[in-house]
């Protein structure tokens, strides 16, 4: 039964012509899964519309091979060869009810046309915001009116396919549209450049074209950054973000208002807390009577109630937290609110849009696999014969594993070594900015202990002996993995003996002991070849502990994989801000007690440094030695009734928590029907079944 507080919550809501069943939206998202993948992207979409999303937005929908962002897999939107595999989305959508939304893009210069080969167009010459050799060119008036008509055809089409909502996008910096409309982008001396009202011309003749495109079958979304955290250089929530809104402010039968560019709009939990966009969208609803959408990696109900009864907010906008719980809105409805799965804000899934693939998610296992393996993230079914199975490691592989087995139907025994429950993620959430990675921990316990069929030992460190006593069936060993001190990484592919020449620790020992572990014997140094977050995250938490501190690393910059995830400008800038000093391009070649030499990875130029206690961050070694311990017992494992011994998680290959989480939800999903190793694990996207 849904709590009346929350009723607010499944208020219909008028959108121009059309009711929106609720207030729950999910905005526009990038998945990995667009035009190459549709029937993926059709079933991940249809998925959150049976969780309860009311509208339900596709990722950005290329509007013509102008805009084309490949290797990125978006929506395509080109032509009518693109309207059935857009139609196979509405219609998913459609199927439960919920409104179908697209987001019509022209990417201006955010995009070098790397398939297309076409010149990108902007407002003024412009480089590409990547890194290719491309250049913009400026529109002239044959451009813009091309650009007009091209998002008439696209809204066209986008109806055909059958979309309900239609958007008209400027936003992280990534719209032709935005472009025009920022001095900073738009240095034109005619009159869709200069003033304010020339730099707002062509946003809004596209949105009067697409309105008259669109006519009133369907409503018009327009989706804008109002501010860019660049103070006078951009668009500001005080300046021109209001003033646009205040321009056009009825135009648009909803308005969809975030921050810019990407990187703020989706703010890690390191660096910001739920809600973190209400004080430069609060605004909004005092200069238009539209409804508002908005995002703040919202999960929890009331904080929903509350900004929508502020007046901040009439929807919900959400990416992530629909990701990581795609029926959050149902689970409000029936009343289950522990049941939420919650977004921890880590951002693993846009490391799946930022390198080309199906995103993951390290609290839905499920997300991406929900065409290709079928999974659904509420459902699984039943196991025909349920055996008993000891999951041994309470960490996320061994959680999960434990969790869906147990929702499978099968008496499930784990067993955990430590005092707490959770493994590395309890560990790293302790350190600085990462405690709503929890989550991932407190979700799993509390399903858990709701089910009667799941037996759970802490303090419990099981040897071979242990196992084959137990007579269980079925073993998956979730044991983890540990640092390695050795210096073998991504660069040092041997190990650096060297290195023990002086005190070392592990990020092991850090997570473990906190700051208190490092002495305070003088200069730290962090050796980040791990190349992520780790290396940035033992810098801050010995920066923070007073430290002298530096961080050395092979890489171009710190954590150079967290570009993927978002976060790579806020950690380095963050580092340095805490006095961090930053030695990238540098290689390990020597130690003494209180000093360590690096070599320039260029030049091989050698330097000395001062280091009383190096933190190598670089590879880990899977926590085995309980496998290697039964392999050797294999003989005896007949007479104990041991049938399967299964390696999950770290265990088998140190990774992400989101991998440690996917390993073991597929122990669970693949239980006692080990595929077939020469076939690939999943259905593979057949485009003649959309064509
Ligand atoms: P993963 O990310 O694969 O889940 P973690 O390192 O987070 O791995 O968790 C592994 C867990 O396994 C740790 O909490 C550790 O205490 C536990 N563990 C390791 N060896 C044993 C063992 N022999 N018996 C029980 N638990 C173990
Ligand atoms: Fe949230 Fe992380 Fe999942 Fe993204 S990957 S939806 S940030 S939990």
């Amino acid at each position: 039964m849904r709590d009346p507080r929350y009723d607010i919550l499944f208020e219909p809501v008028r959108i121009g012509p059309l009711t929106a069943p609720n207030r729950f939206w999910q905005v526009p998202h990038c998945s990995g899964m667009g035009y190459r993948y549709p029937n993926a992207e059709a079933r991940m979409r249809g998925i959150k519309a049976e969780g309860g999303w009311g509208v339900i937005s596709t990722q950005e929908a290329e509007i013509h091979p102008t805009s084309d962002i490949s290797p990125a897999n978006e929506a395509r939107n080109w032509d009518a060869q693109d309207i059935p595999a857009l139609r196979l989305v509405a219609d998913a959508i459609h199927e439960h009810g919920s409104l179908a939304a697209i987001q019509l893009v022209h990417n201006g210069f955010h995009t070098p046309n790397r398939y297309s080969r076409m010149i990108p167009l902007a407002p003024s010459p412009a480089l590409y915001d990547g890194n290719d050799p491309v250049q913009a060119r400026a529109m002239d008036k044959t451009d813009i009116a091309n650009m007009r008509r091209w998002y008439v055809q696209a809204a066209k089409r986008a109806r055909e396919a059958g979309f309900d909502v239609i958007y008209v996008y400027a936003g992280h910096d990534m719209s032709v549209l935005q472009h025009f409309l920022s001095r900073r982008h738009n240095h034109r001396c005619d009159e869709y450049g200069g003033s304010f009202e020339n730099r707002l011309r062509l946003f809004r003749e596209v949105i009067a074209d697409v309105r008259d495109a669109i006519g009133d079958r369907a409503a018009l979304a327009v989706r804008l950054a109002i501010d860019e955290l660049l103070g006078p250089e951009g668009i500001t929530c005080e300046g021109e973000g209001r003033d646009i809104i205040a321009a056009l402010a009825e135009e648009p039968d909803v308005w969809d208002v975030n921050l810019s560019d990407w990187s703020n709009d989706s703010q890690t939990s390191r660096f910001s807390d739920e809600g973190f966009q209400e004080k430069y969208t609060a605004f909004v609803k005092s200069v238009t009577t539209r409804p508002v959408v908005g995002v703040g990696r919202y999960t929890s109900p009331d904080s929903m109630v509350r900004v929508i009864r502020k007046g901040i907010l009439d929807f919900i906008g959400a990416a992530r937290p629909s990701i990581a719980d795609p029926f959050l809105p149902k689970k409000i409805e029936q009343g289950r609110i522990d049941d939420i799965r919650e977004c921890i804000g880590c951002n693993i899934c846009t490391s799946g849009d930022n390198t080309c693939v199906p995103m993951r998610c390290t609290q839905n296992p499920t997300v991406g696999e929900e065409w290709r393996r079928g999974w659904h993230p509420e459902r699984i079914a039943p196991l025909p014969a349920p055996e008993p199975a000891l999951i041994v490691g309470g960490g996320p592989a061994g959680l999960e594993a434990a969790r869906a087995l147990a929702q499978r139907g099968a008496e499930v025994t784990l067993a955990e070594a430590g005092s707490e429950w959770g493994g590395r993620v309890s560990r790293e959430a302790r350190m600085p900015g990462l405690a709503a990675w929890g989550r991932v921990r407190d979700w799993r316990l509390g399903q858990l202990r709701n089910l009667t069929n799941a037996q759970m030992y802490l303090q419990s460190p099981l040897t071979a002996d242990d196992i084959l006593a137990y007579g269980i069936p079925h073993v998956a060993l979730a044991t983890g993995a540990r640092w390695r001190a050795d210096g073998v990484g991504r660069s040092h592919r041997r190990p650096q003996h060297f290195i023990a020449e002086g005190a070392v620790l592990t990020p092991d020992d850090v997570l473990d002991g906190g700051a208190a572990a490092i002495p305070a014997s003088g200069p730290v140094v962090i050796f980040d070849d791990d190349w992520f977050y780790m290396g940035g995250l033992m810098a801050e938490v010995a920066a923070r502990a007073g430290h002298d501190v530096t961080l050395v690393t092979p890489d171009v910059m710190v954590g150079s994989f967290a570009q993927n995830t978002l976060e790579q400008v806020r950690i380095q800038r963050q580092l340095l801000s805490l006095g961090v000093r930053i030695l990238p391009n540098q290689l390990l070649t020597g130690r003494g007690a209180d000093w360590l030499d690096l070599a320039c990875t260029y030049s091989g130029t050698t330097r000395r440094i001062d280091c009383a206690v190096l933190v190598p961050v670089t590879a880990r070694l899977p926590v085995d030695d309980l496998w290697e311990a039964l392999q050797a017992r294999r003989a005896d494992w007949a007479d104990a009734g041991l049938r399967s011994v299964t390696r999950i998680g770290d265990c088998l290959a140190p990774g992400t928590i989101a991998a440690a989480n996917h390993s073991g939800h597929l122990y669970a999903r693949t239980y006692c029907e080990p595929g077939d190793p020469d076939k690939a694990p999943f259905r593979r996207e057949d485009l003649a079944t959309v064509y």
